[in-house]
């Protein structure tokens, strides 16, 4: 009953069947060493495709992997976009997979997904919840969690793949679907394009992705007109001093007190300095300085999030923040030689969709989904590299959408009691997979055939 494809001709042969190809619900069907598809006896109806989703969802969950590290994922996706028909290309941008499908005269569409999950120790309760242990970027170890619903696009991706390549008939066109690597704090993007993803493979000229949504419930869509995600640069400070005994002050210079003057100082930059019609966030994440109670550290380390959505916006602010470190270290009688360091260490390009092909895509939703069901946004300070495959090429458009994931259920109580959701990235995230998902894969594939409508 159960089958290996690891051909295209195989998979040839099960597409003309009618089969489908899905992944069982065991994990331990599927490896690290060898993601393998499987064949589901009487599987082909749309409902039983939605559940195979499902599974593949849940066992994706129960194995988060972090960024460049998503070897399972990625042998996963290519193993079912292999199945599905698509000619398919392993370890683009280290982990990266393009799996393209030419199918007659027309443009190339790109679609994107993310694999990455986040260092983040779930606490949602659920049956299939991941207990994963990784490796942090600084060799330590750390829980892992899908806590941004990648696994909800992985298994979106999935199904609009297999829904496309079933579809054929009905468009023309050449589809390029890739699954990115490390899309948290950025760099997927940036490693598969360097690595020829517009040169190796056809060059799109549009390119579609959506991110799951805790702003909405599932079922429910957004479409940004043009701006969806904001700049976002992430920078490292030191702020140095001069140690002591911490009952000794006169005879230091406290880096703790600085650093909180700053801290403090940065707050101008937003409340005083700051146009209120140009969003602005300036965020202190991390803040790490001394040992003991009564030693005063020589100096103190912060990491800080910027995000804007305009280049001069973002630019004001990144000096601004290296003005008023400077200015309070001046202030706290800081020699010279020991100023404050502000470092950039990642500045992620603002989301901003090509309003052309925004509108077209929502309303096609609108049609098919009806007006109630695609609502509003605003802009989120979110930031995401899919800006990058649209950068690389002003002559190609670019459209992101959220897709709802909360349970209707708990958005309905969580309305009624006035409390908060969990948000992306919280520990307690838990989409509601089925009608997620169903709802990805129908969106995705409707606004695919619609960019490659035979003409
Ligand atoms: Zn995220
Ligand atoms: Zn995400």
């Amino acid at each position: 009953m159960i089958k290996s494809l690891r051909t295209a001709a195989a998979a040839v042969l099960v597409i003309a069947s009618g089969a489908t190809p899905v992944l069982a619900s065991g994990a331990t069907t599927v490896t690290a060493s060898g993601a393998t598809p499987v064949l589901a006896k009487g599987a082909g109806a749309g409902a039983a495709r939605q559940t195979d989703l499902v599974a593949l969802y849940k066992d994706l969950h129960t194995h988060p992997e972090l960024g460049f590290q998503e070897l399972r994922s990625a042998g996963i996706m290519a193993a079912e976009a292999r199945a599905a028909g698509f000619a398919v290309t392993e370890k683009v941008g280290r982990t990266g997979v393009v799996a393209v499908m030419v199918n007659g005269p027309g443009p190339v569409l790109l679609i994107r997904t993310d694999m990455d999950a986040l260092p983040v120790r779930e606490a949602t309760g659920l049956p299939y919840a991941s207990t994963a242990i990784g490796k942090a970027a600084d060799g330590s170890d750390t829980p892992v969690m899908h806590a941004c619903g990648h696994d909800i696009h992985m298994s979106v991706w999935v199904g609009t793949a297999r829904a496309m390549a079933a579809s054929k008939a009905a468009w023309s066109g050449t589809l390029v679907m890739i699954a990115q690597p490390a899309e948290e704090g950025g760099g997927g993007a940036e490693a598969m394009l360097k690595d020829g993803l517009y040169a190796r493979f056809p060059k799109p000229q549009f390119a579609l992705a959506l991110h799951d949504d805790s702003r909405l419930p599932a079922g429910r869509i957004s479409v940004p007109a043009s701006r969806a995600l904001s700049a976002g640069a992430m920078v490292d400070m030191t702020v140095h001093g001069i140690g002591g005994h911490g009952a000794y002050p006169a005879t230091t210079r406290d880096p703790v007190a600085l650093a909180a003057r700053i801290i403090m100082g940065l707050q101008m930059l937003i409340s005083r300095e700051s146009d209120p019609f140009q969003p602005a966030v300036v965020t202190v994440g991390s803040i790490h300085g001394g040992s003991k109670y009564n030693i005063i550290p020589d100096e103190v380390k912060l990491q800080l999030t910027v995000r804007s959505y305009d280049a001069a916006q973002q630019k004001r602010l990144l000096d601004g923040i290296a003005r008023v470190a400077r200015g309070e270290a001046i202030a706290a009688g800081i020699p010279d030689r020991l100023m404050p360091e502000v470092k950039v260490a990642v500045d992620i390009n603002p989301t901003l969709n090509t309003p052309a092909l925004a509108a077209r895509v929502e309303a096609l939703f609108v049609g098919k989904f009806g007006r109630d069901r695609i609502v509003p946004l605003d802009p989120s300070m979110a930031s995401e590299d899919f800006s990058d495959y649209g950068l690389a090429d002003p002559g190609i458009e670019t459209t992101i959408f959220w897709l709802g994931a909360v349970k209707q259920s708990t958005w309905d109580a969580a309305k009624a009691n006035g409390t908060t959701l969990p948000s992306l990235h919280n520990s307690g995230f838990a989409p509601d997979p089925a009608p997620t998902i169903a709802t990805g894969v129908e969106a995705m594939t409707a606004a695919a055939q619609m960019v490659l409508a035979k003409r």
